[in-house]
């Protein structure tokens, strides 16, 4: 009998492609491993999805098996299954998903199949890695004879001389030649190079004294304690750990990673942003030892690979990440732990859609693991979960430090309240006294304004108008930096601000609102005593974050300013006061999320003040203190906000009490778009569940975002309770796709979270 497999090829199509097995390779094609195929006139990198006996079907002929890349194939079953289910869930291209999961080649399984003859060529796109040692170019103190260097290698040198030493293989990401320039710099005595082992990740920099566990509160105690019965059962259960902030939830991921480890089983562990929680990573390590892989995009593709690796041998049994650590190769998984479950980060916006959330649930639950979501601000996804019986409650309902008690949260008014010393409305004079009494205490603030930029818009003083960007239709921001320049915060086109209104030639233009930049100025100005510091996008992102960060925790600044950044993150010290300067922008976006997702930013931000012995204090100003979000994140009543905003949606019929299935439409032509909006939803509605009105159509209508990179969006959503009339409906929509004309592109986003 022959033997026939099925191969997912990198290419965005939903189906796999057959190919023969010779009988040469049988023994190494299985699933999960990459295998070189034959695909139109190329030879391409595939992932066997299956292998089955059988013949081809009459008339068909099928290509070979060219060659296998993998001696042990890269995905175990486990994971291989859970992609091929992730791919149909959200309906996208298999070949794409597993390109998520998919580790570097290595260079020493290229040489093998250079040596089989199969061309280099084919795996040149592919990225590769091997080798423990990486190749550094470092400049020497030499100095080039005038008019020697040209191109490529003049700008090597030149990026050497204010860097420093750098691997080549970073320099090949900038230069395409950097190899050769490397070589004739060398030989000019420009630069000398040098292979030696790769750094060590930054986040292992420093040792880590090992730390004695806690005892357990009794809430913990408890917590652990279900975790605990469900790991030795080996069945899947599902958690939720609704803990207020500092209640200990950490300290049980802990125990029950502890848990799972002593059964041989290994975890994977998401968090929102790890470049943000070092010290999270700090405690794990405490705890474990170094036997543990961190995921994140800091990573060089080297050190990547060596944590893949070390993962799927099982030589480190728990792999920490963001969102995409869902994709480890963990071997034996027991426990999956998603800590703030609530984030919106865990939902990847671009190329596969998915939610790693709600992947978590669906792994775990295939593989007989645990899973814990963990949260002090539940997303009401979960909350209905409970409510279903789907996750089994634990909560947390006290800080575990007994002293450490909730901050104070006062409103004010901002209709009412007028502007402090500073003139500018949004310091009003409770929070311009506040952060007087807390700078003569030597304690520290944090003023959190979800807008970053100098001014929000600039406006004509003369007819009104606002700048907006030509390609998206935002209003630009005033930026200071770099001599004061107008960019767009979503297609990132920056310019220099006009003279005039574009409108009525006006020389009037007014820079209005406020933005991060702005505030940090004028904080500055208002407290010339107090050193103000800044934390948001344009200023940090990554490693700088973390070092303003630590910065605040040293207690080097009084000040921080900044956009969400700061309400991420641990433990910020001497923090007592904490400003919203402008609730209402978070809590207004045309979305149905806006009210959860600002109850959260709110209810975090202030999570921020007051920890360990120090009570805090929290201002949000508003211009509509009674709105329940503001309300209920003033009494610290999660439950109660999770209650009324149940009841709301519920009696809208969004989720959690229905489903959505998004088709995102674009194109630079407006009518070309809403045309193709319009065949979308009309096979929506013409399906059945569509006409029996089991799943509601809703458009086609431009998107809230109307125009976007100069590309002109609509939607069509499609709404039902049931979820496989949902998938019905969707797959009828989808199925009109590949009819749509070729200048447009269709996104199907399922369970979307981004509305605008
Ligand atoms: P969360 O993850 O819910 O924000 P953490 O686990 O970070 O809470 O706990 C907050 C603080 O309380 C940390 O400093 C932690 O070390 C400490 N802590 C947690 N559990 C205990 C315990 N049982 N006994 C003493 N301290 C604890
Ligand atoms: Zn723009």
């Amino acid at each position: 009998m022959p033997l026939l497999c099925e191969v997912a090829v990198p290419v965005p199509l939903a189906r796999a492609f057959s190919y023969e097995v010779p009988l040469a390779l049988a023994a190494s094609v299985r699933p999960g491993a990459r295998v070189l195929v034959e695909f139109g006139r190329k030879k391409v990198l595939g992932v066997v999805l299956a292998t089955s006996e059988g013949a081809a079907p009459e008339g068909v002929r099928l290509k070979p098996i060219a060659a296998v890349v993998d001696p042990e194939p890269v995905l175990p079953s486990e994971l291989l299954s859970f992609l091929r289910e992730l791919s149909s869930y959200y309906f996208a291209p298999i070949g794409e998903v597993l390109r998520l999961a998919l580790p570097a080649v290595e260079r020493e399984d290229v040489r093998a199949l250079e040596a089989q003859g199969e061309l280099p060529g084919t795996l040149s796109r592919v990225k590769q890695v091997g080798g423990r040692k990486i190749a550094y170019a470092r400049p020497t103190d030499a100095v080039e004879e005038p008019g020697v260097l040209r191109g490529q290698a003049a700008s090597v040198l030149a990026l050497l001389r204010s860097n420093g030493e750098m691997p080549i293989a970073r320099l090949e990401e900038k230069f395409g030649n950097a190899r050769a320039a490397v070589k004739k710099l060398a030989s000019l005595g420009l630069v000398v190079t040098e292979e030696r082992e790769p750094p060590r990740d930054a986040f292992f920099a420093q040792p880590e004294p090992r730390d004695e566990p806690p005892a357990l509160n009794e809430a913990q105690g408890a917590a652990e304690a279900r975790i605990e019965a469900a790991l030795s059962e080996a069945k899947s259960a599902a958690f939720l750990l609704f803990g207020v902030t500092g209640s200990g939830k950490t300290e049980v991921y802990l125990r029950a990673i502890a848990g799972c480890l002593a059964r041989g089983r290994g975890a994977i562990v998401m968090v929102p942003e790890i470049a943000l929680t070092p010290q999270l990573v700090a405690r794990f390590r405490a705890r474990f030892g170094d036997d543990l892989a961190v995921l994140h995009s800091g990573l060089s593709e080297s050190d990547r690979h060596a944590m893949w690796k070390r993962v799927r041998t099982g030589a480190v049994r728990v792999a920490i990440g963001a969102r995409s650590a869902i994709f480890a190769p963990v071997v034996n998984l027991g426990l999956i732990i998603v800590d703030e479950e609530h984030d919106g980060s865990f939902k990847q916006e671009e190329g596969v859609r998915y939610h790693a959330r709600d992947m978590a649930l669906l792994r775990a639950h295939r593989a007989s693991a645990v899973a814990v979501l963990g949260s002090a601000t539940p997303s009401l996804e979960s909350v209905h979960l409970v409510r279903q019986g789907k996750l089994a409650e634990l909560r947390l309902p006290d800080r575990a430090h007994r002293e450490a008690t909730l901050p104070e949260v006062t409103t004010v008014d901002l209709r009412r309240m007028g502007p402090g010393p500073t003139g500018n409305k949004l310091i009003s004079l409770p929070l311009h006294r506040a952060l007087e009494k807390t700078l003569a205490a030597g304690e520290q603030v944090i003023l959190f304004l979800n807008r970053r930029g100098f001014a929000p818009s600039v406006v004509c003083e003369s007819c009104g108008h606002v700048a907006t960007c030509l390609a998206c239709s935002v209003a630009l921001t005033f930026h200071r930096a770099r001599g004061g320049r107008m960019r767009c915060h979503y297609c990132d086109w920056e310019g220099p601000m006009p003279a005039a209104c574009s409108e009525c030639g006006a020389p009037a233009l007014a820079l209005e609102g406020l933005g991060t930049e702005r505030l940090e100025e004028t904080i500055a100005e208002a407290f010339p005593t107090a050193r103000v510091a800044r934390l948001d996008r344009d200023v940090a992102d990554g490693a700088k974050a973390e070092a303003i960060l630590a910065k605040m925790r040293a207690g080097e600044i009084d000040v921080l300013v900044g956009t969400q950044m700061v309400t991420k993150g641990h433990d910020l010290g001497n923090v007592t006061l904490v400003g919203v300067l402008n609730a209402d922008a978070a809590l207004s976006l045309p979305d149905f999320r806006a009210s959860e997702r600002g109850f959260q930013l709110l209810v975090q931000v202030a999570g921020r003040a007051g920890r360990r012995d120090r009570p805090g204090r929290v201002l949000i100003q508003t211009r509509n203190p009674e709105q329940p979000a503001v309300q209920f994140a003033k009494r610290h009543d999660v439950s109660a906000f999770l209650e009324h905003e149940l009841a709301d949606r519920a009696e809208v019929g969004y989720p959690p009490f229905s489903r959505l299935a998004l088709f995102r439409v674009d194109a630079l032509d407006e009518e070309v778009a809403r045309r193709a909006a319009g065949v979308i939803a009309a096979h929506a509605k013409t399906s059945p569940e569509g006409q029996s009105r089991v799943v509601e159509v809703l458009g086609p209508a431009a998107a809230p975002l109307a125009r976007l990179r100069g590309r002109y969006r609509f939607r069509v959503l499609l709404r039902a309770k049931d979820r496989r009339a949902l998938r019905a409906a969707t797959a009828a929509a989808a199925a009109a796709i590949p009819e749509i004309d070729r200048r447009v592109r269709v996104v199907v986003d399922v369970d979307p979270v981004a509305m605008l």
